[in-house]
């Protein structure tokens, strides 16, 4: 499987192509046409796997192509107050959640969808300001995001892809009950409404629950 195979769709893969990622990762190989079938996913894979780009091309690919190019570009000229993603990547902490937005810039380029990330110990102001131009690709660590949601800046109603990154790493930091609040409360869309994706690098009890809970019908990969 390379990403020629994929039907990313023209944009998308063509910022594959300038990205130079020309050899698909092991990890890449495996789950990007899961995530192309649309089926929900438990991922063990580590940092340096190339575990980013392999939730991030095939979730952009179906956003952008998922019939919605008018909505996206609509969404970005309205300016609004409160943003309804179509997408939710979880991350652990300022860094990662950086790198993937990173990421997500490159390879939503000239798409119209527009990646934004919220971390906390940032200026909160600020990071509003560039939710308000649009938000279609929302990267977040759990706690800003918590605060987002009860200052009414993001709605998860129009959510169709969640993402946990480094789901382990966000236990070990004590984020489960904000996961939980985000992924179960509000208004997501239930398990079966949207697709689901988890990475982990390892694989204890926890981890299990957590996919028992958010996952459906889900795919096991051990890369
Ligand atoms: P990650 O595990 O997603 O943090 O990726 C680790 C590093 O590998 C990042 O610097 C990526 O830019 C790079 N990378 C990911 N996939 C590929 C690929 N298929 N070819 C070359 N470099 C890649």
């Amino acid at each position: 499987e390379s990403f020629a195979d994929l039907n990313l769709g023209e944009i998308i893969g063509n910022n594959v192509v300038l990205s130079k990622y020309d050899t698909p990762t092991p990890v890449q190989k495996h789950a990007m046409p899961i995530i192309m079938n649309k089926r929900d996913l438990m991922a063990c894979a580590q940092t340096g796997s190339g575990k980013t780009a392999s939730f991030l091309v095939p979730v952009l690919s179906q956003i952008f192509t998922g019939g919605q190019p008018e909505f996206i570009r609509e969404q970005n000229n309205r300016n609004n107050r409160k943003q309804y993603p179509i997408a939710l990547v979880l991350a652990p902490t300022r860094e990662l959640a950086s790198q993937i937005y990173e990421e997500a810039r490159k390879f939503a380029y000239r798409s119209h969808v527009r990646p934004c990330v919220v971390y906390g110990g940032a200026d909160i102001g600020a990071q509003m300001r560039d939710l308000q131009k649009g938000c279609h690709l929302l990267v977040a660590t759990p706690g800003r995001l918590v605060d987002m949601l009860e200052r009414g800046k993001v709605g998860l109603d129009q959510i169709r892809f969640v993402v946990l990154d480094e789901a382990d790493r966000m236990l070990d930091m004590g984020f489960e009950p904000q996961i939980r609040r985000i992924v179960e409360k509000d208004n997501m869309p239930p398990t079966g409404q949207r697709r689901t994706l988890m990475f982990s690098a390892t694989f204890p009890k926890e981890i299990q629950m957590l996919a028992r809970d958010f996952l459906h019908n889900y795919i096991f990969l051990a890369v």
